[in-house]
C-alpha cells in the first residue's frame, strides 16, 4: 500500500487561504482529505435541530464536491478522533497529518491525544496557526506575560501585524496531489442524528461599502450594521486574514472587533480556568439567586423590558442576536436579575449560531464584570435607556415583540431601580483577592 498524507479539518472549511492544507499540498505524496464528525461534540448538543450541524454539513459537501471534481473526494467519518484514526491506521500507510491549531481546552487534549497516538506508529503531526493571526504567546506585555487588558493588547497587536504583513495562500485545489478515490460515504443529517434546522443562515456576504461606515451604524440594530460573519469565522469558510486585510483598509473599529475576537482566544488559552470560572477569582464567591422562573422568563423574553425580550426573541427565531442587544441582555441577566452568568453562557451556547467558546465566555464575563478588562460592576445598562439610545423608534423592538404595546405585553419582571441597588450591594462586598 503507497503511503498517503492526511489533511484534517476542523474550524478551516476551505480551500483558500489555509495554511495547514497550503502545506500539505506541497507535498508529493498524495493527499486525503478528512472530516470527522465527533460523536464526543454531537452527542453534547440538546437539540437535533442544530442549524450549525447543519451549516457544517452543507460546507461538507461544497468540499466534497470540489474535491470530486479533482478525481478525489473527501472522506468523513463518525466516532471519536480516536476511534476514527484506528480506523484510518487499519486502511492506510499513512506518513503524516497536517491540520491547523484549536485553541479550546477540549481540541488541545484531543490534539495531544491524537499526536500521541501518531506518534506511537512514527507518524508525524503537523499544526498551524491559522484560525488567528497571533496565537498563543506572540502579543505579550513588556514583561513577557499574556496581556489582562485589551487596549495596549490592541496597540501591541497593530504594531505586530505592521512590522509582519499578511500574505495570502492560494487556493490548493487545482495544484495537489489528492488520492485519486471515489464515491465516499457522506452521511444525511439523520445518519449522523440530526435533523434539518428551521433557522437558516445568512450566506457570507461582506459588503465592503456597509464596513466602510460601520463605526457609525454598528450600535443600531434595527439598521442591521453589522457583517453575520461570525459562523464562517468560527467554521473557517472565510479566513480571519482575510477579513482582518478588509477591516484594515476600510474600518478601525471593525478591525478592532476582530481584535477583540483575538482577545478572547488569547485569554482562554492562557487561562483556560475561564471556561468554568470567573477571571476574577473573587467573584466566584459572589451568591447568585436562584430563580428558575426568572431565568425561564429571560430566555423567553418575557421580562417586561422591550429591549431585552426583543434580543432573546431574536435570538430563539434566528440564532443572531445584535452585539449591543447581547450586553443589554447579558446585564440584565447578571445584574438586575442576579443569575449566575454561566447559565446565560450555556444558553448562548446552545442557541447562537456563530458561538464560540471563547467569545462568548469573554462576552459574558465582560457583561458580569467577572472577566479580564471588564465592564465596572457599578456601571449597570438601564435596559430603557439603552432602547431610547440604540432603537428610538422601537423599529427592531416593534419587529420582535409585537405586542409591545397591547395590553398583553408583561409588567416589568423587577423594578429597575431596585435591581440596580441591589446588583451594586452584592458586588460590592465582594472583596479583590
Ligand atoms: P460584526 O460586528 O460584523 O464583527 C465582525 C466579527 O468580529 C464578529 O463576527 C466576531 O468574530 C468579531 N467580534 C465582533 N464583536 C466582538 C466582540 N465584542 N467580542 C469578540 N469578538 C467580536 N461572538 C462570537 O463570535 N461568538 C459568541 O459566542 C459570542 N457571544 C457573545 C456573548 C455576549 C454576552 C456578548 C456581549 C458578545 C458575544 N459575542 C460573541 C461578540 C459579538 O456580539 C459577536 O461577535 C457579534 O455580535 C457577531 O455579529 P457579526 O458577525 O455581525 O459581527
Amino acid at each position: 500500500m503507497n503511503a498517503i498524507n492526511i489533511f484534517w479539518f476542523r474550524r478551516d472549511l476551505r480551500f483558500d487561504d489555509n495554511t495547514g492544507l497550503s502545506v500539505a499540498s506541497q507535498k508529493n505524496t498524495p493527499l486525503l482529505c478528512i472530516f470527522i464528525f465527533d460523536t464526543n461534540i454531537l452527542q453534547s448538543l440538546p437539540h437535533k435541530a442544530d442549524a450549525r450541524v447543519q451549516f457544517i454539513h452543507t460546507s461538507l459537501l461544497t468540499l466534497k464536491q470540489k474535491l470530486v471534481g479533482q478525481g478525489s473526494d473527501l472522506y468523513i467519518l463518525y466516532g471519536t478522533p480516536q476511534e476514527s484514526f484506528r480506523t484510518l491506521l487499519e486502511k492506510f500507510t499513512i506518513e503524516n497529518v497536517f491540520c491547523n491549531e484549536d485553541y479550546e481546552p477540549y481540541a488541545l487534549q484531543r490534539d495531544t491525544q491524537i499526536q500521541g497516538l501518531l506518534q506511537a506508529k512514527n507518524i508525524s503531526f503537523f499544526s498551524f496557526k491559522d484560525h488567528v493571526i497571533f496565537h498563543k504567546n506572540e502579543i505579550l506585555n513588556d514583561n513577557t506575560l499574556p496581556y489582562k487588558v485589551f487596549t495596549p493588547y490592541k496597540k501591541r497587536w497593530i504594531q505586530t501585524l505592521q512590522n509582519n504583513p499578511l500574505q495570502l495562500y492560494p487556493d490548493v485545489l487545482q495544484n495537489t496531489r489528492f488520492l485519486p478515490i471515489n464515491s465516499l460515504w457522506f452521511p444525511s443529517l439523520e445518519n449522523i442524528g440530526f435533523v434539518p434546522s428551521p433557522i437558516t443562515i445568512p450566506p457570507l456576504k461582506i459588503d465592503e461599502e456597509k464596513i466602510k461606515i460601520y463605526d457609525t451604524i454598528k450600535d443600531f440594530p434595527a439598521m442591521e450594521g453589522t457583517t453575520k460573519i461570525g459562523i464562517h469565522l468560527r467554521h473557517g469558510t472565510i479566513s480571519i486574514r482575510k477579513a482582518v486585510l478588509i477591516g484594515k483598509n476600510r474600518n478601525e473599529a471593525w478591525l478592532n472587533e476582530l481584535i477583540w475576537r483575538e482577545f478572547y482566544i488569547m485569554i482562554l488559552y492562557n487561562f483556560p480556568y475561564v471556561a468554568k470560572k470567573s477571571f476574577q477569582p473573587q467573584y466566584e464567591h459572589i451568591q447568585w439567586l436562584p430563580n428558575q422562573e426568572h431565568f425561564e422568563r429571560w430566555c423567553k423574553g418575557e421580562t417586561g423590558y422591550p429591549l431585552v425580550d426583543a434580543g432573546m426573541r431574536e435570538l430563539n427565531n434566528t440564532g443572531f442576536m445584535h452585539n449591543r442587544v447581547r450586553m443589554v441582555v447579558a446585564s440584565f441577566l447578571t445584574k438586575h436579575l442576579l443569575i449566575d452568568w454561566r447559565l446565560g453562557e450555556s444558553y448562548f451556547a446552545e442557541k447562537l449560531l456563530d458561538f464560540d467558546l471563547a467569545n462568548n465566555n469573554g462576552g459574558w464575563q465582560w457583561s458580569a464584570s467577572t472577566g479580564c478588562d471588564a465592564q465596572p460592576y457599578f456601571r449597570i445598562f438601564n435596559p430603557n435607556i439603552q432602547a431610547q439610545r440604540f432603537d428610538k423608534n422601537f423599529v427592531y423592538i416593534k419587529k420582535w415583540v409585537t405586542e409591545v404595546y397591547s395590553h398583553k405585553y408583561p409588567k416589568p419582571l423587577i423594578d429597575d431601580t431596585f435591581a440596580r441597588k441591589r446588583a451594586v450591594e452584592v458586588f460590592s462586598k465582594i472583596k479583590k483577592v
